[in-house]
């Protein structure tokens, strides 16, 4: 059977990027006889320049229709200065809320040939993996009311409001606790129970879900203490689940214990597990059009989404392997270059990676 992705390049680094992982589905969709169709379409900054909004509904509407959607990066300076309604990131958001991508995986995984690339001492990091799963359509991003208001004494204020009804904590626990049996079978679940009553019922709700994964040992943390046990001990952390804020937070802490943006896939699923997978970097537009950066985050991203959305794990550990294999032979692009490594560009670095496929 087929099965339809939309690709959208985007921004900035985002169509070099792209072609990088496009180059790499078409090995795997040939080895592996995948049977994977490709659509093109716009999103962010290249969509307000063709049609004034950063996602339109045509565009929506096909990525409703398709099996996954890959996505480059969104956004840059030439869109900064545009009213906040229609920036480049809203089409993100409005995409995210309209297909109900509620559930977003980022993985931090240290690839041992990259231990000198982390800021962190390599005992620290060497052999890390950790997966942390957060809420991506709800809470304090989403909540309402929500604006800035004038009170009486003509003081202005801000408002924001943090809410979860216990339907949307249920759906991303039950995600964190599906992905913690498929990996180490820990989960840590990240809250503010001692301050905010919206995490008290968050970890209730976590609480009440345990006892339907009895091999998942559950455990609670403040996310204060979580983020001091991110850059201390990281190792033991397995699989982490919190809320929108927290893990915005939390996941790019995580990421900059492996050393590269430039290595970090993502992955955001609603609840039948389709999804759009980007690497967790922005448009880069400070190497926008230079030929060097980093393609490895988006062909990881490829491997999730056949891990997650397609149901291809034998294709996902391919590319992984491919991957590791590349690191091995020395090619690094700028962002992980090291001393005695050959440094390499984009094109090159795809091209090594379907070779070693
Ligand atoms: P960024 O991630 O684009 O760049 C941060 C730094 O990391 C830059 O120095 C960049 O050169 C480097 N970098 C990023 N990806 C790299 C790669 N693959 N290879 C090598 N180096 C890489 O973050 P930023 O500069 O804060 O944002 C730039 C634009 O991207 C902004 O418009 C922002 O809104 C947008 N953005 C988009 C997304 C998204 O599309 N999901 C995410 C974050 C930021």
């Amino acid at each position: 059977m087929t099965k339809k992705i939309l690709v959208l390049p985007g921004d900035g680094i985002g169509p070099e990027i792209i072609a990088e992982a496009r180059k790499v589905l078409d090995k795997v969709n040939a080895q592996f006889d995948l049977g994977l169709e490709f659509e093109q379409g716009l999103m962010g900054g290249c969509s307000i320049d063709a049609c004034g909004v950063p996602l339109s509904d045509e565009t929506l509407a096909r990525a409703a229709a398709a099996d996954a959607i890959l996505l480059g990066a969104v956004g840059g300076p030439k869109w900064d200065k545009l009213d906040r309604a229609i920036r480049p990131e809203k089409g993100l958001l409005k995409m995210r809320s309209s297909l109900q991508l509620f559930a977003n995986l980022r993985p931090a995984i240290m690839y041992p040939q990259l231990a000198d690339a982390s800021s962190l001492k390599p005992e620290i990091v060497s052999g890390l993996d950790i997966l942390i799963v957060r809420e991506l359509t709800g809470g304090i991003y989403f909540g309402e009311p929500r604006g800035i208001r004038t009170l009486e004494n003509g003081e202005r204020e801000g408002f924001n409001t943090y809410k979860y009804s216990e339907s949307e904590i249920e759906r991303i626990g039950r995600n964190a606790f599906e992905m913690a049996m498929k990996r180490n079978k820990r989960l840590c679940s990240v809250d503010k129970a001692n301050v905010l009553e919206a995490t008290v019922l968050w970890r209730e709700v976590m609480d009440r879900l345990a006892p339907e994964y009895p091999e998942v040992s559950l455990s609670h943390m403040y996310v204060d203490n979580a983020a001091m046990q991110l850059v201390k001990a990281p190792k033991q952390f397995d699989v982490m689940v919190t809320g929108n804020m927290f893990g915005d937070i939390l996941s790019d802490a995580a990421a900059m214990l492996t050393g590269s943006i430039g290595m970090l896939p993502s992955a955001s699923l609603d609840k039948n597990r389709r999804g759009m997978y980007e690497p967790c970097h922005g448009s880069a537009p400070d190497i926008a059009g230079l030929g060097v950066a980093n393609p490895l985050a988006t062909i990881l991203s490829v491997s999730m989404m056949l891990r997650y959305s397609l149901n291809k794990p034998a294709a996902a550990d391919a590319i992984e392997l491919a991957v590791s294999k590349v690191l091995d032979q020395g090619l690094r692009t700028g962002d992980i270059m090291s001393a005695g490594m050959k440094q390499v560009g984009t094109v090159e670095m795809g091209d090594a990676v379907v070779a070693a496929l």
